[in-house]
């Protein structure tokens, strides 16, 4: 069966800032087709849990608290890049907003809970690279569709 990259809080592992797990049900759906292999890049980057939020402000990213976790976060987007090339992995299915693995949306950098257009660390990266990415929402895209039943008309 072909390896997936999955953000681990998708599958339910309690690894966000909050020291809680995001579980997406439609995870269920993917494992009949996916060997899901679970990666958080905050915690692989040596950040707590629970820890502060980040955001991404230009090019760093800092904490709610003002602490530079740049380092950090760029060590665990790494780590899932080297991850995924020991494992022949080419899909990832990374967790939308995050500062690490949103694929279409993270926050504006003012914890002020607004949404705007980019990429977490790890998600440019590992794109970057090659590495196809998608948000939980995209998980259909992922799914084999159902051979048609040949029609006897
Ligand atoms: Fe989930 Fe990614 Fe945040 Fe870890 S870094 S808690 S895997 S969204």
């Amino acid at each position: 069966m072909q390896k997936l990259l999955i953000s681990a809080c998708l599958v339910g592992e309690k690894c966000n800032y909050k020291g809680q797990g995001k579980y997406c049900p439609k995870i269920e759906e993917l494992r009949e087709h996916y060997d899901l292999v679970l990666f958080c890049p905050e915690m692989e980057g040596g950040l707590k849990c629970p820890r502060n939020p980040s955001e991404i402000k230009g090019d760093q990213v800092i904490m709610k608290d003002g602490t530079i976790v740049t380092r950090q976060f760029e060590l665990g987007a790494n780590k899932a890049l080297a991850l995924c090339k020991y494992l022949g992995i080419t899909k990832a299915v990374l967790k939308e907003n995050s500062p690490s693995c949103g694929t279409h949306r993270i926050h504006n950098g003012y914890f002020m809970d607004r949404l705007i257009a980019g990429m977490g660390v790890t998600a440019k990266l590992l794109k970057s690279k090659g590495i196809e990415v998608y948000s939980e929402d995209e998980i259909d895209k992922l799914i084999p569709k159902k051979s048609k039943e040949k029609s006897t008309e």
